[in-house]
């Protein structure tokens, strides 16, 4: 059985005061169940400090970012070493605004991919069309290959223990949240490329997200979809109410 994974991505927000009485709000919060396992991935800045409060619970610290080498001359880059050390356990890697803002490609997200498996991180792989793709009918075809070159030379363990986030881009933080049936559609295809590219089996136990505008008002009705496995969230994930909603419609 597949856990629903619920990661919020805080982005470029809040100060440390407030990320630290975020964790604090939700810490005791967030329950032991085999269904659901909850994120925050948060700025670099606030990780050892919100690592150190989630030692022991049930919450779980993401990076929103990170290089793929190990050390080195990358003046302002972070590396997975360096994550791993810290006792983070995700790393978010190809947001759309990282691909958008900040030149990453789907080589550089398969080589943090790779990179994040090499040092014990669990990488949560963005994907998803932008609305003139979408329109122009090309989502699934798109979506196929950034999967296929997101995790080229993976092992089959490796994939299945890899989180895929779906997230069409025109529905981030835009408020517009593609259908529950278009949603699935498009994470069931993501199901059958891992199929194609590894095993059934393989497949089976990939957990596969949506993102793009998930509030408490609509997860359930994503989540009840055969092929949503959790949320990656941005807006609805800033504050601990809804960021706790979130959790518990997974549960
Ligand atoms: C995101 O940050 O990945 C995201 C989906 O944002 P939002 O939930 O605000 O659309």
């Amino acid at each position: 059985m597949r856990k629903n994974v619920i990661a919020g991505n805080w982005k470029m927000n809040k100060v440390l005061s407030e990320a630290n009485e975020f964790v604090d709000a939700v810490i005791e919060k967030v329950p032991n169940s085999d269904n659901v396992e909850a994120i925050v991935c948060a700025p670099f800045v606030y990780l050892p400090s919100l690592v150190e409060k989630a030692k022991g619970t049930n919450l779980k610290v993401a990076a929103q970012n990170m290089h793929f080498e190990e050390n080195g001359a990358y003046t302002g880059e972070v590396s997975p070493v360096m994550l791993k050390d810290l006792g983070v356990t995700h790393v978010v890697l190809g947001h759309s605004e990282r691909r958008e803002y900040f030149a990453e490609t789907d080589e550089t997200v398969n080589q943090k991919t790779v990179a994040a498996f090499k040092h014990g991180l669990t990488p949560i792989v963005c994907v998803g069309e932008t609305l003139e793709q979408r329109e122009a009918n090309e989502t699934m075809s798109l979506v196929e290959d950034q999967v296929k070159k997101a995790l080229a030379g993976l092992s089959n363990e490796q994939v299945a223990a890899t989180i895929i986030a779906y997230e069409p881009i025109w529905a981030i933080g835009t408020g517009k949240t593609a259908s529950s049936e278009d949603a699935n559609e498009v994470c069931k295809h993501i199901r059958n490329v891992v199929k194609e590219v590894t095993s059934a089996d393989t497949a089976d136990k990939v957990v596969i997200q949506y993102g793009g505008s998930v509030k408490p008002a609509n997860v359930e009705e994503l989540l009840a979809q055969s092929d949503i496995d959790g949320a990656l969230v941005g807006g609805a994930s800033l504050e601990a109410e809804s960021f706790l909603q979130l959790v518990e419609a997974g549960a």
